[in-house]
This record gives structure tokens, sequence and C-alpha cells, in this order.
């Protein structure tokens, strides 16, 4: 089977992968690259916000709770998050790995991935044990100044699911879907008002998972300025490294 990247046509991988967790602040591009690396690895990308926004578009039980929440820039709460990915992570496509974008953002989350993980392991023969073997962490580093410009200048697709930039990456046509012409559309918290909320929960409660993943050596750190392809290159030769140890 293929896969598209940005630039090039790649065979998609069969190997088990394993967990991968994108940690990075809101903007640094988490959902682009998980993108890129679910497509060339054929593993799942689970973004805890996509299935938030999801839920809210659909008014479900846990919408409803979420989406206040949400539109503030603040964090839904542990439980009602980690009841979610629990659901998601038994779902047969993370037979051999997924990525998670946006989980865990706190310190508990984490934690509580961890005994999730390993719960999933105990009852599981060899190839299941490695698809949830302990996590891989690529960290995306971006400079903050480029970070309200990625976010206040974020436009996607509501079709197709693409991301443009109004200011580095804009559509041929302004406001407009280059792959099906729908109309573009901009996220309810990416206002300058909710984006200062939102960085400033990253910081508070999502920076001290660096510590939390650096102890298990399992860190890896990318400097998430440089263009899409760049950034993906260093994540996939990352992650490479990190499976042939
Ligand atoms: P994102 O699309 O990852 O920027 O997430 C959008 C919003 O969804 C966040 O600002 C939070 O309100 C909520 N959210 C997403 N993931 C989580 C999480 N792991 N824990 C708590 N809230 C989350």
């Amino acid at each position: 089977m293929e896969a598209r990247t940005s630039s090039a046509v790649v065979k998609t991988d069969q190997r088990v992968v394993g967990p991968i967790i994108m940690l990075g602040p809101p903007g640094a591009g988490k959902g682009t690259q998980a993108k890129l690396i679910a497509e060339t690895y054929g593993i799942p990308q689970i973004s805890t916000g996509d299935i938030l926004r999801d839920n809210v578009a659909r008014k479900t039980e846990l919408g409803v709770k979420a989406k206040a929440i949400m539109e503030r820039g603040d964090l839904v709460p542990d439980d009602l998050v980690c009841d979610m990915v629990a659901d998601r992570l038994l779902m047969a496509d993370c037979y051999k790995g997924f990525i998670l974008d946006g989980f865990p953002r706190t310190v508990r989350q984490a934690e509580w991935l961890d005994a999730q993980l390993e719960k999933i392991r105990a009852g599981q023969d060899a190839a299941g044990r490695a698809a949830c073997a302990p996590p891989i962490v690529l960290r995306l580093v971006v400079e903050y100044n480029q970070l309200l410009q990625r976010l206040t200048g974020r436009r996607s697709c509501p079709t197709c699911g693409l991301i443009y930039n109004v200011y580095f990456q804009p559509p041929k046509v302004q406001g407009i879907c280059d792959v099906d012409g729908s109309t573009l559309v901009q996220r309810r918290d990416d206002t300058e008002e909710v984006i200062s909320e939102r960085l400033k929960a990253y910081e508070q409660l999502t920076l001290p998972l660096v510590d939390y993943y650096q102890a298990s050596g399992r860190l890896v750190e990318v400097n998430g300025d440089q263009p899409v392809d760049a950034v993906a290159a260093q994540m996939l030769s990352a992650l490479e490294n990190v499976h042939r140890l």
C-alpha cells in the first residue's frame, strides 16, 4: 500500500510501530505532522481535539459538557478525556500502533496512559504487547510569535480536513479549498483571546510532561520552526533510530 506525503510517495510500513505521542503547544504543527506519520506507518492518528469537536458538533453528552470549556480555551477534565481515549485505543485499527495528537496534556493523563497501556499489554500476545509498548514522544519546539501567527492564520477545509495558513500557506483562491472547493473555516478557539488562554494552559499543565517523558529516555526534540517537510524528515528519522535500538 502507498501513502502520499506532501513531497513524496512512500511505502506504508507493515512493522509494529507502537504508541507515538506528539507533544507541543497549540499551533506547533502536531496535527500536520501526526497525519504524515500516520500515513507513512499506516497507523491511526488519534486527535483528542478532533474527537471532542466531533462530539460538540453531534451534541453528545460529552460534547455538551466540553463545549463551553473548549470555547474558553481551558482543558476538558481528565476523566472525560481519558474515558474517551480508552474507548478509542480498543478499536481494531490500533493493532500495530497509533499516534496521539493532543493527548496526554497533563501529568495525570500521562500517568493514566502508562497504566492503561500496561493493562492492555498484560492481556495481549507478543505483537499486541509491542503495539502498546511504552510510547515514543516527539516534542515540537516552536518560537512563541511563530505560534501566534500559525494559530491566528489557521484555516481548514471542513470537507477534506486540509489545513491552510493565510500567512504561510494560503489557498490559491482566498477562503476556498484547493482540493474540493469548500469554503474554509476558522476554529472557534483560534481567536486571539482564546489562543492566549490555550497557550497559558499549555505552559502550566502540559509543559511539565517534558520532564515526565525525559526521565523515560524516550523523548525526542525536533525544531518545529522549519518547513513541514524538514520537520517530517527529522521526526521519521528519529522514529527509525528508536526502532533500531
Ligand atoms: P486541540 O485541537 O488539540 O488544540 O484541542 C482543542 C481543545 O480541546 C483544547 O483547547 C481543550 O479544550 C480540548 N482538549 C483536547 N485534548 C485535550 C486533552 N488531552 N485534555 C483536555 N482537554 C483537551
